[in-house]
């Protein structure tokens, strides 16, 4: 019964590569449950339905994910596309995994291009699974991965819908997620189905120039290696990786050609700890002349999305501007796999990542206070303006940050810092200048709260206010104070 597409044995290899204290006897029932369920069933590229399936548990344990969810993914379709119901997958494999494989079903029902009221009501639906369990997204991801690589195979009509669901829903989730590598990867294939001539000459201009710059990258590997001599500090050097499409959306939303995007090259710098982090740093600078104003730390501030590097962009000693993140392997792996990387780490190491948890709970924060947008006008463009991960940083008066979306106001961060905050809020300064309720703030500003007991919200805050959490509080005073039409 031996499958040359869809081997047994390289599956275990990889699960037992970074879980050696299990047999993966899991992951063995659910292949063959699978392959079992899916035998007469064939994809719309004529190949065994089976492959979808497998391709889905490969992408899992590219992410090292634990061993139920790698047996969710082979399973994910079979409640759905066979005729195995849910209480034989039950009596088999247990609720953990039945709870995962219809969380995915679940997701596969809902339509996100219909009217925008459906669409809400969708989205709504998919994030209150994902509250619950984080890995049903992660499955979900995995499987429109496999799917867009296949698209080749359906109507150009449907090829295009697919492309840009992707693009205005599934993406942007995974960037939030912080999982950056699938991200680019889904924005890298919609592209290519909606553009098809523009990813042909982008792609070969990037072919071209990654050949022309390995040159100059040879050299500063070398300066800097000398620079480094006197130094134990372990290191190695990578070219950074391009996403096609951000880079095309930086094109269009700037109408520059290419050759004007593309003008710096991406260096990272990855070491083992913090400390040798800004040690690499300090060397980098005192080796070559930075530019000015390009540093950002976000090793002492994290990005929303868990990303953690130093940013910084030199001129390299033949005149190039290179711009150079340094973090180390676990801050890499996180940028590339986000919070999937999270997850595995907490499974391993119980209680290590203390920010875990709170991560965790900022997300099923986040998607509670979507629930009580009324109007799915409303909580589709929260949740895209929540999406964004365009930020602000703001202190508070004793030095604690918070990351708000662009646009933010002194009230969004008022209630970003306590909803009674934010109930009792008489006004603002900003870096020690009273404001007005709607200044827009920037990073780097202080914000200072002034409270009044006898204070309460009102109805044009709705105007004022951009995040969904405090949008959220202020509906729901209102509503309680019998405010009509909220
Ligand atoms: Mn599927």
């Amino acid at each position: 019964m031996a499958d040359p597409d869809t081997p047994l044995e390289p599956l275990l290899e990889k699960f037992k590569g970074y879980s050696p204290d299990s047999d993966g006897a899991l992951i063995e029932k659910a292949y063959n449950y699978a392959r079992k369920a899916h035998a007469n069933q064939k994809r719309a590229s004529g190949q065994e339905y089976f492959i979808h399936c497998y391709s889905v548990a490969n992408t899992l344990l590219d992410y090292k994910l634990d061993q139920p969810t790698v047996a969710a993914g082979l399973l994910h379709d079979v409640i759905e596309d066979t005729a195995n119901g849910e209480d034989d997958m039950r009596r088999e494999f247990g609720d953990e995994v039945t709870r995962l494989v219809l969380g995915v079903t679940k997701i596969e029902h809902l339509n996100f291009s219909s009217s925008d009221e459906e669409t809400a009501g969708n989205w709504r639906k998919m994030l209150l699974a994902t509250a619950q369990d984080i890995r049903v997204i992660i499955i979900k991801l995995a499987d429109r991965l496999h799917n867009m690589h296949t698209l080749q195979y359906l109507s150009a009509e449907k090829q295009k819908r697919i492309a840009d669901e992707t693009l205005s829903l599934y993406a942007p989730l995974a960037q939030r997620l912080g999982m950056f590598q699938l991200k680019s990867e889904l924005e890298d294939l919609s592209f290519k189905i909606q553009n098809p001539t523009l990813f042909a000459e982008v792609s070969a201009k990037l072919e071209q120039q990654a050949k022309d710059r390995a040159g100059v990258l040879d050299r500063f590997k070398k300066e800097l290696d000398m620079h480094l001599s006197s130094t134990t500090i372990p290191y190695r050097l990578l070219a950074r990786t391009k996403n096609l499409y951000s880079i095309y959306r930086k094109m269009s939303t700037q109408n520059r050609p290419f050759e004007d995007i593309q003008d710096s090259m991406g260096a990272r710098i990855i070491t083992d700890t913090v400390a040798n982090c800004y040690a690499m740093l300090g060397i980098v600078h005192a080796s070559f002349k930075p530019v000015a104003g390009s540093f950002t730390d976000y090793i002492a501030i994290p990005k929303m999305n868990l990303y953690q590097s130093l940013h910084t962009t030199v001129f390299s000693s033949d005149g190039h501007i290179i711009e150079i993140q340094i973090r180390t392997e676990e801050m890499h792996r996180t940028s590339e796999y986000g919070i999937a990387a999270h997850w595995r780490y907490k499974l391993v190491s119980k209680g290590k990542d203390e920010h875990f948890d709170e991560k965790i709970n900022w997300l099923r924060q986040w998607i509670e206070w979507l629930q009580d947008l009324t109007s799915p006008r409303e909580f589709l463009e929260s949740f895209r303006t929540d999406l964004e991960l365009t930020q602000v940083f703001v202190f508070t008066p004793k030095g604690s940050v918070k990351a708000l979306p662009i646009g933010s106001t002194p009230l969004d961060f008022a209630y970003a810092v306590h909803t009674e905050i934010g109930d009792t809020c008489a006004g603002a300064k900003v870096n020690g200048h009273i404001v007005q309720l709607g200044y827009e703030l920037k990073s780097g500003d202080i914000c200072d709260i002034i409270t009044r007991k006898n204070m309460s919200p009102k109805r044009d805050w709705l105007d004022i206010v951009k995040t969904a959490r405090a949008r959220s509080k202020i509906k729901s005073y209102l509503r309680e104070k019998g405010v009509e039409g909220i």
